[in-house]
């Protein structure tokens, strides 16, 4: 499969893609059938080198992978990032490569403070590592956006542009951007609606119903399973294709209850957590925890893994077995939980 680029500046380029992980596949074999060179960079033994090789890569360790690269994609962990950078990236990139992130985070809150000789970039796609795989194979691409935090080369933009559209970006949208913005609006996006907001509305309706004495598998279809249909339609034309495709009587409920589920306080709210993030205490109390060995984020994955709903949904889904055939887009090991 390939993928005409709208500029040559990476044709002779050689990339490194550091982590085979959510997005780190997806962008290397997107890369690999663009017609780009790739080279994995991995740690030895770690889980997924044996995935990359059976891609069909070349994998080494990420200071091989470094030192002959044009390129260098950090796609590992956020938090592992800075003393990747540190130990293997700064004493082996060339003078003159481009640094490429997928996520603003560790520039932007100066936990990586890069060598002043090497273009600095960033190419964030708007959605899972599956989706970007998964819609490049059928022609299509997800959104990205991007910017440019460094440019020594004097091409650092065409470079940015060139790997967007190897990944498959450009057929959707690319879109400028700063990692300022992208690191803020990435997080918020995360916290406030896709992940976080969307999980705590669906587990606080299904709680609801449960504790009202309605059957929880009943609750489970209503705000779990239902969901995917309703996001579906704003996916595909926003909140008019859902008004279009729901009940009368849907739409009044949805104009006289949504807003006192989601009312002024929760905007409020909303912008509190936007705050934290803006001003770097989202930042602070991540790596903190981070460094601290996750004691917090291993409590609170536990209570959701151990939700009645996940017991429920675990049983339902079970009677349901082709809603597992969007598999090999989204392999078990690397769970549309990634959003990013
Ligand atoms: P993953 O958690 O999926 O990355 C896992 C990969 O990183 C594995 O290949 C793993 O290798 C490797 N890795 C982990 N630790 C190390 C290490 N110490 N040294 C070398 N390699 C290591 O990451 P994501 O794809 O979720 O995130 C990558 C970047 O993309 C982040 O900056 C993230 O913010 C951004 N992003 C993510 C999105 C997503 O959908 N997930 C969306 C948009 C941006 P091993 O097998 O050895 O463990
Ligand atoms: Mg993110």
């Amino acid at each position: 499969m390939s993928n005409a680029t709208t500029n040559d500046t990476l044709a002779k380029a050689r990339i490194a893609v550091l982590g085979y992980g959510s997005q780190g596949r997806a962008h290397a074999l997107n890369l690999k059938d663009s017609g780009l060179d790739v080279v994995i960079g991995l740690r030895p033994g770690g889980p997924t080198w044996k995935k990359a090789e059976a891609d069909g890569f070349a994998v080494v360790e990420p200071a091989e992978a470094v030192k002959g690269a044009d390129l260098v994609a950090v796609l590992t962990p956020d938090m592992v990032q800075p003393t990747l950078y540190t130990d293997v990236i700064e004493p082996n990139i060339k003078p003159g490569a481009a640094l490429l992130f997928a996520h603003g985070f560790n520039i932007h809150f100066g936990q990586i403070k890069p060598r002043a000789d090497i273009d600095v970039i960033l190419v964030a796609p708007k959605g899972p590592g599956a989706l970007v795989r998964s819609e490049y194979e059928r022609g299509r691409g997800v959104p990205c956006i991007w910017a440019v935090y460094q440019d020594v080369s004097g091409h650092a933009e065409a470079t940015t542009k060139a790997y967007a559209d190897g990944i498959g970006g450009g057929r959707a949208m690319l879109i400028q951007t700063d990692f300022k913005e992208e690191t803020e609006t990435d997080l918020f996006g995360e916290q406030a609606v896709l992940c976080g907001g969307a999980s705590e509305l669906v587990i606080a309706g299904f709680e609801t119903l449960v504790e009202a004495g309605y059957q929880p598998e009943i609750a489970y279809y209503e705000v779990m399973h239902e969901l995917k249909l309703i996001v579906d339609l704003f996916y595909e034309g926003g909140i008019t294709r859902m008004l279009e495709f729901v009940s009368e009587t849907a739409q009044y409920g949805d104009y006289v209850s949504g807003p006192r589920i989601v009312d002024a306080a929760t905007k409020q709210r909303m912008k509190d957590v936007l705050t934290d993030i803006q001003d770097g205490t989202f930042a602070k109390n991540w790596t903190a925890e981070y460094k601290a060995g996750l004691p917090n984020y291993k409590k609170f994955k536990q209570a959701d893994l151990d939700h009645p709903i996940e017991k429920v949904g675990k049983e339902l889904r079970a009677r349901m077995p082709w809603l597992q055939s969007g598999k090999q887009a989204t392999p078990a090991a690397e769970p549309l939980k990634k959003v990013g």
